[in-house]
């Protein structure tokens, strides 16, 4: 029986109006026919998926409200303050006090009321810059990160550092996932401050819109795994429910799926259906040149996982994009 199959579990999802946990909520609502108010009966979970609006986490007192009010068993921790390259070397010193804020109520927060289950999120882009490839899980405090993140990335390490802090001293069950580059539907598709697919969907959007060149920041040529928020969400549910050790475990696409962010801007010309010229500002910054991650442990439990390729992702953001233009972030 896993630790969620009791008749009282309460799943709260922290950052749940995010990319990710907008697509836990899809994956949930899918597969647990649940009702509009978040609840359901399969699996004997009810689901509550938080936005900034039910609290700022960077407030002890309104963490601690939140905790009185839902009593979760089990937290999924999305909430961070979160960028892509170019917010985070604008910003380092906000990553870094606000994501350790946040961390740090929510941990202490699972320990006071006994939640059975935490899962935090890490990510690739923490692990050190000078490293081997590819990247596993034992490697995360092997270096310092990239310069351009390094405020995000320490405080995204300490969540791992604390796991075991918190297993060691009170027997906590506390674990966290790495995922890859993430995409989807719901992103935060802003040009200045978001990451790599959600920016360039926006950009080729305005491109095609205004017949003006498509401009891809950077050389072009630095590497990444992206992963499909859907497929995240899905494997996330599941560590949720059947992955029980401390230890963090990567969730990525396989090596072989590793393109260079060329490939991305072409897929997403494709998926735009634009066909004007495409220009590669190399004024801007390329950042970390690769992180490939080997995922290796999750093959271990998923062999057989179907990963959406990349065409098909994109395709879906880029329809989410155009179909959600006046409400979307950005
Ligand atoms: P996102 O779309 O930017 O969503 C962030 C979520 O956090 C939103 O629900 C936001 O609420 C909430 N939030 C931010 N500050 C908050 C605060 N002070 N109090 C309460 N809630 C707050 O992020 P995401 O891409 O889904 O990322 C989810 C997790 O995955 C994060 O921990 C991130 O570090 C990690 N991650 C992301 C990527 C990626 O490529 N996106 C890659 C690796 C790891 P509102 O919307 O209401 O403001
Ligand atoms: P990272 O993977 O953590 O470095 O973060 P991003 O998702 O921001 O990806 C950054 C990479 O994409 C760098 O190589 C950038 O030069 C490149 N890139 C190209 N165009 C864009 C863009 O419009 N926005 C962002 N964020 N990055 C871009």
């Amino acid at each position: 029986m896993t630790s969620s199959s009791s008749s009282s579990t309460i799943v709260l999802v922290t950052g749940g109006s995010g990319l990710v946990g907008q697509a836990i909520k899809s994956y949930i609502t899918k597969t647990n026919n649940s009702d509009d108010n978040n609840n359901n009966n399969n699996n004997n979970e009810t689901w509550i998926f938080l936005s900034s609006k039910d609290g700022d986490l960077r407030d002890r007192q309104q963490t601690d409200a939140i905790f009185n009010k839902y009593q979760p068993t089990h937290v999924i921790h999305l909430a961070a303050k979160v960028g892509g390259l170019f917010a985070n070397m604008k910003q380092k010193v906000e990553f870094y006090r606000e994501n350790t804020l946040i961390n740090d109520n929510i941990m202490e927060n699972c320990r006071i009321h006994k939640v059975t289950k935490l899962v935090s999120m890490l990510s690739t882009c923490i692990f050190p810059d000078k490293t081997t490839y590819p990247i596993d899980e034992t490697m995360l405090h092997d270096g310092p990160p990239h310069p351009s993140n390094e405020g995000y990335a320490y405080a995204k390490r300490l969540i791992d550092t604390m796991n075991r802090a918190y297993a060691e001293e009170y027997g906590c069950n506390f674990t966290s996932i790495i995922p890859t580059n993430i995409y989807g539907p719901h992103d935060n598709f802003s040009i200045e401050n978001g990451h790599v697919i959600p920016g360039l969907i926006h950009k080729c959007y305005i491109a095609k819109k205004e017949n003006t060149p498509f401009t891809i920041w950077g050389s072009g040529e630095p590497l990444r795994q992206f992963i499909y928020s859907l497929d995240l969400a899905e494997l996330a549910v599941w560590v949720m429910r059947e992955y029980h050790s401390p230890d963090p475990i990567t969730l990525s696409v396989d090596e072989s799926a590793e393109v260079s962010i060329k490939d991305v801007a072409y897929a997403v010309a494709k998926a735009m259906k634009f066909t004007g010229e495409v220009i590669f500002d190399t004024t801007k910054a390329d950042g970390q040149f690769r992180k490939t991650a080997c995922n290796k442990k999750l093959r271990s439990f998923r062999p057989d996982y179907k990963f959406t390729s990349m065409e098909e992702g994109v395709q879906e953001a880029v329809d989410w994009f155009i179909a959600n233009y006046e409400t979307a972030r950005k």
